[in-house]
Order: C-alpha cells, then sequence, then structure tokens
C-alpha cells in the first residue's frame, strides 16, 4: 500500500457526526503550493458552500514551509511567481470579505501538521479542505493531519474538525484509470487511450465545470475578534533564503514574461487557441497577441499547427501555459474544456492526427506522471523507477564539477545545449524539444548522474513540477517508466537542425555565433579551427560526441548486467 492509500483509508472515516460547528467558528481552505486560484477550484469550492450552509465565515490559509521549499529545490522564481499570485488573490478575496493568511514556518514538514491543528483550535475552527499534492512527503503530513485529527476525537484533545482532503490538480486523478489486471499503467500510450476514454465517457461531467464560484462571506467578519485583523495581513514579497539571484532586474524580467493577475490565463489561452504562429519570434512574451488572430483557429492557430510547431524551438508554438498550470493558476479542465469546444466535436479529441488532439496528449503527460509518482514513490525520493539502474551506472568523474558546470552555464561547446540553458537561465523556462535534448546531452553524452540535472532544473525553472520534471528526466536518462531507449542517444548536431533549422535560436541566445552562416552554426567544430571558435569568443566542446555516445551505451550495459 502507498502512502496515497494510506491517506485515502483515513480521509474515507466519515467524520461529519463529530462536528460541532461553533457559533464564533469558521472553516478554512488551506490554498497550496499548486491550486493558487479562485476558479474552478475543487477544495475552495467546496469549502465555501459548506462555509454557507454553517451560515459561518470561510477562511483562507496558505504556509509557506521554508523548510521543504529547500529540501525540495524550489526555485526562488516559482516562489516569486507565487507570492504574486497570492498578493492578487488576496486582493479578489478581500473584495468578497475573505482574508488570506499566511504563515512563514521555518522548520520542515514534519512540524506542519501540529502547527495547522493548533492554528485551527485557536480560530476554532470546524473544517478544513484542501486538494491533495500527491508528492510522497506532501500525502505523508496529510495523513499525519488525518490521524491527528482522529486521535483528538478519541481522547477529546486537540484540533477535532473535519478534514477533508480532494482530488483537484489532474484531470483524470491518479489511480482512476487502471490496466486490464487493475494496475496502475507504467505504459504512456495504454495509459493515454484509457485516459480519454474515461473523459469522453462522462464526457458531460468533465466538460461541465463542477466546482461553483466562491461566495462572499457577510462583512461583519471584518469586525470579529480573531478573523477581522487577518483582513490587515500582508503577503511578503520575498522569502528568506529564496531571493531572486538577479535582484531587482530579474524580477521585472519574471514580470513581463510570466505575468500574474485579471484575465492573464485567459489571454495566454486565447493566443494559443486563437492567434498565429510566429516563425522565428520565439517565446518573448506570452500575452502579445494583437492583431495575429486567424479566421479559422481550429487549423490555422498555434493550436491548429501544433503537430509542427512544438517541434520548432525557433517559433513560437506551444502555449507557454506551464507555469500557470504547475502553480494551479488554470485548473487543467478548464485546458481541456477550451480545447473541446474550439474542436466542435462530439468528442475531446486526442489523437496524433490533428494539433488540439495532440496538444490534449501533452496535458495527459502531466496526469500520467502524477499518477507515477502515487504508484511508485520512490520516484520523489531520488530513485530511478527501473531498479536496474538504482545505484548501478556508473556515472563518469567529473573533477571539481567542472563539466556540469559548464552545462549549468551554457558552455559545452555545443549550440544547441548552450543556447537552451541559457534561455533557462534568463527566462525560467526552456522549450520541451531543448529540455530533452540538454537533459539527454547531460545524463549520456556527459554521463553525469541525471540527479544534478533534475535538481538544477527544479532550481531554475519556474514550471518546476516534480512529477513532470522527474518523468521528464528518467524519460531523457532511460531509468524512468516508457523511458526512451538507453541506445537512443541524441545527436544534439542533427537535433539543432531539426528543431532550428536556420539557427535563429542559437543565434539568439548565443550571440558569440550570430555571424555563422548554414549548418556551421550546428557543429562549430566540424567545420572551424579551435582558433576559429575561441576568436569569436566561443568555446570548443567539451566532449566528443561519438566517443561519449559508445561510452553511454556501455556503462548502461553494465549497469543492467550488474543488476
Ligand atoms: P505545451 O506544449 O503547450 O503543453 C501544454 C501543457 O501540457 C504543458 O504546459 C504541461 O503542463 C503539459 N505537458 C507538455 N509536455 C509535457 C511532458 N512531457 N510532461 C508532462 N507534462 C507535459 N513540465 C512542467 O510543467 N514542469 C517541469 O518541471 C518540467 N520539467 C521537464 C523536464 C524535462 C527533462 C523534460 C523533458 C520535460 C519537462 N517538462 C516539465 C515537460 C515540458 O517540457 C513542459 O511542460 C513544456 O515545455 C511547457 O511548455 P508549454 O506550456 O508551452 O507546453
Amino acid at each position: 500500500a502507498t502512502m496515497y492509500d494510506a491517506l485515502r483509508e483515513l480521509s474515507a472515516v466519515k467524520q461529519e457526526d463529530d462536528v460541532k460547528p461553533s457559533k464564533d467558528g469558521c472553516v478554512v481552505y488551506w490554498s497550496r503550493n499548486k491550486d493558487l486560484r479562485l476558479d474552478d477550484n475543487t477544495a475552495l469550492s467546496y469549502a465555501s458552500a459548506v462555509a454557507q450552509d454553517l451560515h459561518l465565515p470561510l477562511v483562507v490559509l496558505h504556509i509557506f514551509s521554508l523548510g521543504d521549499y529547500k529540501s525540495h529545490d524550489r526555485s526562488p522564481r516559482r516562489i516569486d511567481f507565487q507570492l504574486r499570485q497570492l498578493a492578487y488573490l488576496q486582493k479578489e478575496l478581500a473584495k468578497l470579505d475573505i482574508p488570506l493568511f499566511t504563515i512563514t514556518h521555518e522548520g520542515n514538514r514534519k512540524e506542519v501538521p501540529a502547527l495547522v491543528c493548533d492554528k485551527l483550535d485557536e480560530w476554532r475552527a470546524t473544517g478544513l479542505y484542501a486538494n491533495i499534492e500527491y508528492e510522497v512527503d506532501e500525502l505523508r503530513r496529510d495523513t499525519e493531519i488525518l490521524e491527528r485529527t482522529k486521535k483528538a476525537r478519541e481522547t477529546g484533545k486537540g484540533w477535532q474538525g473535519q478534514v477533508e482532503l480532494m482530488r483537484d490538480f489532474c484531470i483524470v486523478a491518479p489511480g482512476q484509470v487502471l490496466t486490464k489486471q487493475g494496475k496502475p499503467y507504467s505504459v504512456y500510450s495504454p495509459y493515454q487511450r484509457s485516459w480519454l476514454a474515461e473523459i469522453n465517457s462522462h464526457l458531460a461531467d468533465y466538460m461541465h465545470k463542477q466546482n461553483g464560484p466562491v461566495v462572499a462571506n457577510a462583512s461583519s467578519v471584518r469586525d470579529h475578534a480573531v478573523l477581522g485583523p487577518m483582513f490587515a495581513h500582508e503577503i511578503p514579497t520575498s522569502l528568506a533564503g529564496f531571493e531572486l539571484e538577479g535582484g531587482d532586474d530579474e524580477a521585472a524580467r519574471m514580470r513581463k514574461l510570466w505575468p500574474v493577475g485579471e484575465g492573464v490565463v485567459d489571454g495566454i489561452m486565447r493566443r494559443f487557441l486563437r492567434t498565429k504562429m510566429q516563425p522565428a519570434k520565439f517565446f518573448e512574451a506570452p500575452l502579445e497577441s494583437e492583431g495575429n488572430e486567424v479566421d479559422d483557429p481550429k487549423k490555422k492557430s498555434k493550436i491548429g499547427e501544433y503537430c509542427e510547431g512544438r517541434n520548432r524551438v525557433d517559433w513560437d508554438g506551444t502555449s507557454h501555459i506551464s507555469p500557470y498550470l504547475a502553480a494551479g493558476l488554470i485548473s487543467p479542465r478548464e485546458c481541456i474544456r477550451q480545447a473541446f469546444k474550439l474542436a466542435g466535436g462530439k468528442e475531446l479529441p486526442g489523437g496524433r492526427d490533428t494539433g488540439i488532439g495532440m496538444w490534449v496528449q501533452e496535458i495527459a503527460w502531466r496526469d500520467f506522471y502524477q499518477a507515477v509518482l502515487v504508484a511508485w514513490p520512490r520516484v520523489c525520493m531520488s530513485r530511478p523507477y527501473n531498479l536496474k539502474y538504482d545505484g548501478t551506472v556508473d556515472w563518469a568523474e567529473d573533477a571539481g564539477g567542472e563539466k556540469l558546470k559548464a552545462w549549468k552555464e551554457g558552455r559545452t561547446g555545443f549550440p544547441i545545449v548552450d543556447a537552451a540553458m541559457r534561455s533557462l537561465k534568463e527566462q525560467g523556462y526552456m522549450h520541451n524539444r531543448c529540455r530533452m535534448i540538454v537533459a539527454s546531452f547531460l545524463s549520456k553524452d556527459l554521463l553525469i548522474d541525471w540527479r544534478e540535472g533534475e535538481k538544477f532544473f527544479m532550481q531554475s525553472l519556474i514550471d518546476g513540477d516534480l512529477g513532470s520534471n522527474n518523468g521528464g528526466w528518467q524519460w531523457s536518462a532511460s531509468t524512468g517508466c516508457d523511458p526512451q531507449p538507453y541506445f537512443r542517444i541524441f545527436n544534439p548536431a542533427s537535433q539543432s537542425e531539426k528543431v532550428d533549422p536556420e539557427g535563429e535560436y542559437i543565434r539568439h541566445w548565443v550571440p558569440e555565433l550570430r555571424k555563422l552562416k548554414g549548418k556551421t552554426i550546428h557543429d562549430p567544430a566540424a567545420k572551424l579551427t579551435k582558433k576559429q571558435i575561441l576568436d569569436m569568443g566561443y568555446v570548443m566542446p567539451i566532449v566528443d560526441h561519438a566517443k561519449a555516445r559508445t561510452t553511454a551505451i556501455e556503462k548502461y550495459k553494465e549497469a543492467a548486467a550488474r543488476a
């Protein structure tokens, strides 16, 4: 049994009869790092309805758990994004007379259950409602809260209210679709087919927004002795230990690239669903769309042309919704509802033959990787899905960490790798094709343990999400569920020609190479002398790809033989 099973068992215990709403109590929605929105939010909508029923005020609680952020390598960019969105939500909630209160907690997860229960006791809360986070530490934390309240009811000591944990982060929750043998899927294609069949066989339910809007509190909450002062509570603008490295410049850049607030997610979706692809204008500003609307969005918009667009890093061909999905500014259900509406058919498309279907498949990957976390929680604990490679791959010696450093800084001498790594540094984002290329390069060409890359991505990405990031890294390192076979190793130069044929992406991110013409830009060392390369201010390749490829295949074979 996994931690998720334990949590579900405990939360299945009927608690309502034990809960006595007190006249001066409240109902609490615990907002988490991944559900930062008011619209179509399962636990929030439910908590709001309960508060109405009981004639009690609704309070929103958010906890910054600094110890956990550290141990989970949470990026300062993702935290800055979270803080900006919370400040916006606080204003929106205040219009409904609902306070949003934050607690900054220095310790780790283990102390959170006591902290939360004590707070709820102090506020005389009758119920706590939250959306489930599927990572193992978070499941443990929530299980402890359920155990603690169960014990409190038995002993009559401590907070004894109702706790409900709800499924919200995925469209099809982990465990909801299983193989014919009743097991979790470890291969994506059959998973995706079942996922799509599940949605299409309950289409009306999935396409109808089940979660009602948040209902306003009575304005008298503002005079409440305990809750009233919460309205003066301010959301911090940064958290100690998670300041943006690049200071104000970086803050301004992040705000421009990844805005929050009124209408932002609608704008990003509209831009993807209704406007045309912009060749050679790869990602610069997600909301710029004026004048680019198309008459036939089903075919001619970015989503319409997604089958080709998604493979070109020099085009602006993907949605850029990932940070908003990762932090929950938009619900994944809303994404597929919009796709379904645009497709205009009787079923949600999910095949590879249309842009819309292809995009829906990508959204299914997100659910797939959450289901993997739940079924094989070891992947949350730095272990490979495929136990054949658990501690057995003989990763290369990297004296002084020089190669890892060159990779992180975009100085490997492989232009597409360097361009991608520099885009990550600048934008907190990287195109999916590039994520695959740089991950393959780190784990196969440099033979550096993929966990180093996984960690660096989490520390740098604005859309960092354990499930998708770990899934992507283990796919690339061939240690994961349904991975890239270990002998299929990306050749950076030929990948570069495919994804950036004219070299525009490279020219943008690696200005040293701006003057190079033709194919030379993909592999300067094949055509130019060392002197010519160094004179341009660029670097020589830090590894010989052909040799590295042979070595990697040998090492993976040896690891499999040892297991
Ligand atoms: P679109 O192409 O518009 O796709 C729409 C949405 O589908 C994405 O926003 C995302 O939520 C989901 N999606 C797309 N591809 C994948 C995928 N392969 N796996 C899971 N979900 C997917 N995605 C993250 O959200 N967070 C991560 O930390 C993350 N780390 C990754 C690490 C590696 C090594 C790799 C190979 C992929 C990683 N991805 C991650 C998946 C993918 O690269 C991004 O979701 C995508 O680039 C985001 O851009 P977009 O929103 O324009 O995507």
